[in-house]
């Protein structure tokens, strides 16, 4: 039976996506993850399936599902067992794409809505500077008026499928005297020239995604590559990253799961002193303590996702998710690790990679600082 927020609908295509999951992408996870890499055909496939564009209407080769699809999505996608390639599509089908969707003119939504759905054009998403993170406001790539269009100078760091992006969602200040005003948002295809990357930067953990820095070197843009209006990019991109903030939660609290599955299981199976570890009333408390907080975090991402399916936008819920699910996941790793004695250490075992993927929603997409601002800041202070 479907659990709340979901219907039934949602869970046949639950069922789809983890078969998919299990059969295609699981198996070869620890190669993917040895090689830091996976093939581009995941995309394509994934867009044959359908997968990439589950929520957009069908005209543009969508599903023409609701937002609760992309939330079954970020769920299943766990299941690959690598943090890294569940990371890589959710910035196509949640962080980098739905802008073209929400802002983008009827041309560039066929130009790249449809191909990215397709799988056939590959994003990423550019906000992020050597010198300015958690300040987005205080970006440093400029795109400066020309006759004809724009021309793009500075550089991007941790982008997410930057090596491999067919197009990118650049985050660029088109004036720099106007604050949050002086901002816009462009769609630009990496074969640009000018457009460079520059190095594939070597991570603790999310091996399989690349994450690249990128270079714009007089950069030409026609006019119609701005996305939305000139001006409105800082409070565009302020939309966009709830999205990627609650699929972020989804994906992670999900993965708490699996993760607090496992340890578990192995309580049950590794014995000391006598009895199963899950026996000795600390470890017992200890996956209590695991399940009880993954179910509060996981309830409340599902009041977000639920609040934003009925057409609400509710940053103070998204946040409270984002912060809450960050610090659980983190929590959930590091105890079940711990549960696995010496064996979690080692490589053998996937537990470390849990451990080592699940830090990064503290980080990514906001940090949980930024988050406690959000927060404290729409409680009034
Ligand atoms: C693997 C990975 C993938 C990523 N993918 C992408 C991507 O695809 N696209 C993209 O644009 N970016 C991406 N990012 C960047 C990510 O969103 C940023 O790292 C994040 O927003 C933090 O910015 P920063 O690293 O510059 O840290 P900083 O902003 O320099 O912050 C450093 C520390 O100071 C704290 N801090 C900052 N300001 C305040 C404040 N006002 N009050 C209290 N504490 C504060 C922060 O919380 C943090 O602890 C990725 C990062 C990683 C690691």
């Amino acid at each position: 039976m479907a659990r709340w927020p979901f219907s039934e609908e949602h869970e046949q295509l639950r069922a789809s996506i983890r078969q998919f999951v299990e059969s295609e992408l699981a198996p070869s996870a620890d190669e993917w993850e040895r090689e830091a890499d996976f093939p581009t055909s995941v995309f394509t496939r994934m867009g044959e399936l359908g997968f990439l564009g589950l929520a957009y209407p069908e005209a543009y080769g969508g599903g023409g599902g609701d937002y609760l699809c992309n939330i079954v999505l970020a769920e299943e996608m766990c299941r690959c067992n690598s943090g890294g390639l569940a990371m890589a599509v959710a910035v196509q089908t949640d962080m980098a794409v739905p802008p073209v969707f929400k802002f983008g003119t009827e041309e560039q939504k066929h130009r790249y809505l449809t191909p990215a759905i397709r799988g056939e054009k590959v994003f990423c998403l550019g906000i992020t500077e050597p010198d300015a993170g958690s300040d987005v406001a205080g970006i440093k790539t400029t795109a400066r008026k020309v006759d004809d269009g724009w021309v793009v100078n500075g550089s991007k760091i941790f982008i997410t499928n930057g090596r491999r992006a067919d197009v990118m969602t650049l985050v660029a200040k088109t004036d720099r005297d106007a604050g949050h005003q002086g901002i816009s948002l462009f769609l630009v295809d990496s074969d640009t020239p000018g457009f460079h990357v520059a190095r594939t930067l070597d991570k603790l953990g999310m091996h399989t995604s690349d994450t690249a820095e990128i270079t714009f070197t007089d950069m030409f843009l026609p006019e119609d590559a701005l996305l939305g209006n000139e001006g409105e990019g800082f409070y565009n991109i302020s939309w966009e990253l709830q999205g990627e903030r609650l699929v972020g939660s989804a994906g992670s609290i999900a993965g708490a799961r699996r993760t607090f599955e496992a340890a578990l299981a192995y309580a049950t199976q590794r014995e000391t002193f006598g009895k199963p570890i899950g026996k000795h009333q600390v470890i017992r408390h200890a996956l209590a303590d695991m399940a009880t907080e993954i179910e509060a975090a996981q309830q409340l991402v599902y009041a977000a996702a639920w609040k934003v399916n009925q057409g609400e936008y509710p940053v103070r819920e998204i946040s409270m998710a984002k912060l809450l699910t960050g610090e659980v996941s983190w929590k959930v790793a590091d105890k079940a690790l711990q549960i696995f004695g010496g064996y979690g250490y080692t490589m053998d075992f996937p537990i470390q990679r849990g451990w080592r993927d699940s830090r990064l929603i503290r980080i990514g997409g906001g940090t949980d600082e930024v988050m406690r601002d959000v927060i404290g800041k729409m409680e009034g202070l």
